[in-house]
């Protein structure tokens, strides 16, 4: 985390050109006085409570209004069960691409992908890299893998300790999955690794979560495992941490990029000459070229991975279809391969992190629960499809961006598609 020295005295410079040294001191200095407002905590959702936190906003009647849906404040309790301290709703604007041709083992068939964003030119993206896509028969999906991690750390006084803990544990591995599976109708333990570092243990535990995403599972099902341990180990631990930050819960990991976190996909296409014509103005020929300098530089900078822009697609899709948003973090690692056969373009994407649900979690919100039902894939039995199209959609990405990155039009899109048009909207 260096800094140029350069330019930490031009930055410094910057902030002395606005305040004295002792201004800079006196704003940094923490400050002990009791904060004028404080938002009380609370679950409810209704009426008479969001008014009392509107209160507290400091903002005009009209802005407090903006925070509401359409249906006012009755409508607001709704998403009480999914934000506290809740005062209202953040629109986000939606778009569709597609149809998204998917030949997947789960996910067959033509489908309209919903994106939220505010990012001018991506769902245009999208679209032509989905067009593009279906133009062409379809991409093949396949979900390879399937695992949601929790792992939690327990602390002994030495390593002698740690070995005569593992002694006791690791025979008892039915019980530990009899015990998290009492937790929930769906979740299933499906494996367990441990790792020692010194007097410190990790557990990894692996579950299928159905179609949940899983997290709450997981969570629920491990501390009941861990309250276990703990009432039954003759080693008593000095500490047991439900989750020692080991699983990749919201980061991206070597380890889950090497295995799988939530759902492993794997998704390839072939594109024909007068596609890639008609679609991109590109050859394969570009596409490949462009493909391997990107490739390498990613590869130069150090990514985990290497991939264009697999976080656009995939924070849109999620905030659409009321996945957690927070996991973009994990899922927007995998692997982005262009190979020119001929004139035509094999490409394919490979992603291991891909947390999704389509139960649970804010898949059953108004909005999110009719993205959901635009593809077809709300409910029980539809995660693992669900991730399929995940795939498709995050390869229409690829190949739209690498397009228009290796036909010089990269930049022409985003002035036309973002500013040219936003101009003539607000002239
Ligand atoms: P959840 O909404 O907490 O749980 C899913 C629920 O759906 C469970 O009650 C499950 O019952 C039920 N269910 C019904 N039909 C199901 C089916 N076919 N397949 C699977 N479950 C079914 O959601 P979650 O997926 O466990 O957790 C996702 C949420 O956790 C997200 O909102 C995310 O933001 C949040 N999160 C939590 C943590 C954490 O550490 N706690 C961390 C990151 C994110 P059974 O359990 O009885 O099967």
């Amino acid at each position: 985390m260096a800094e140029s020295t350069k330019r930490a005295a031009n930055n410094l410079e910057a902030i002395l050109s606005q305040k004295d040294l002792k201004g800079v001191e006196a704003a940094l200095y923490p400050k002990p006085q009791a904060a004028n407002t404080v938002i009380p905590a609370g679950y409810s959702g209704t009426s008479e409570d969001i008014k009392r936190r509107h209160a507290l906003l400091g903002v005009s009647e009209e802005y407090l209004g903006r925070l509401l849906p359409s249906g006012g404040f009755d409508e607001l309790e709704v998403f009480s069960n999914n934000a506290e301290n809740l005062v209202g709703v953040v629109q986000v604007p939606l778009g569709v691409a597609g149809p998204l041709r998917i030949n997947g083992i789960h996910a067959q068939g033509d489908y309209i992908i919903p994106l939220a964003t505010h990012e001018a030119a991506l769902v245009a993206s999208y679209h032509r890299g989905a067009l593009a896509i279906t133009q062409s028969g379809g991409c093949t999906t396949m979900l390879l893998n399937e695992a949601v991690s929790r792992s939690p750390g327990f602390v002994f006084d030495n390593l002698i300790e740690t070995g005569k803990f593992l002694a006791w544990l690791l025979p008892q591995e039915g019980r530990l999955r009899e015990v998290a599976e009492s937790t929930t109708r769906h979740g299933k333990l499906i494996d367990m690794s441990a790792t020692i570092e010194g007097n410190h243990v990790y557990l990894r535990f692996d579950y299928h979560t159905g179609d949940a995403a899983g997290q709450n599972m997981v969570t629920i099902a491990t501390q009941a495992v861990c309250d276990f341990i703990r009432k039954n180990s003759p080693v008593r631990p000095k500490a047991v941490y439900v989750e020692a930050n080991q699983s990749g819960d919201k980061k991206a990991s070597s380890q889950s990029f090497q295995h799988v976190r939530g759902k492993k996909v794997t998704c390839e296409v072939e594109l024909p000459a007068e596609v890639l014509k008609r679609s991109f103005r590109a050859t394969s020929r570009q596409m490949e070229d462009y493909w391997r300098i990107s490739a390498l530089g990613g590869a130069l900078s150090g990514t985990i991975g290497l991939q264009g822009h697999y976080a656009n697609g995939l924070a849109a899709l999620f905030i659409a279809c009321g996945q957690d948003a927070a996991c973009v973090a994990e899922a927007a690692v995998g692997m982005t391969r262009f190979e020119a056969r001929g004139d035509a373009l094999y490409a394919t994407v490979t992603l291991p992190n891909l947390i999704v649900g389509t139960v649970g979690g804010g898949t059953g919100l108004p909005t999110q629960r009719a993205c959901l039902e635009i593809l077809g894939l709300y409910g029980a039995g539809k995660a693992k499809a669900f991730a399929e199209v995940c795939a498709g959609v995050v390869l229409a990405g690829e190949l739209s961006i690498i397009a228009a990155l290796a036909t010089g039009n990269f930049s022409r899109a985003h002035e036309v598609l973002a500013r040219l048009r936003k101009r003539q909207t607000h002239d």
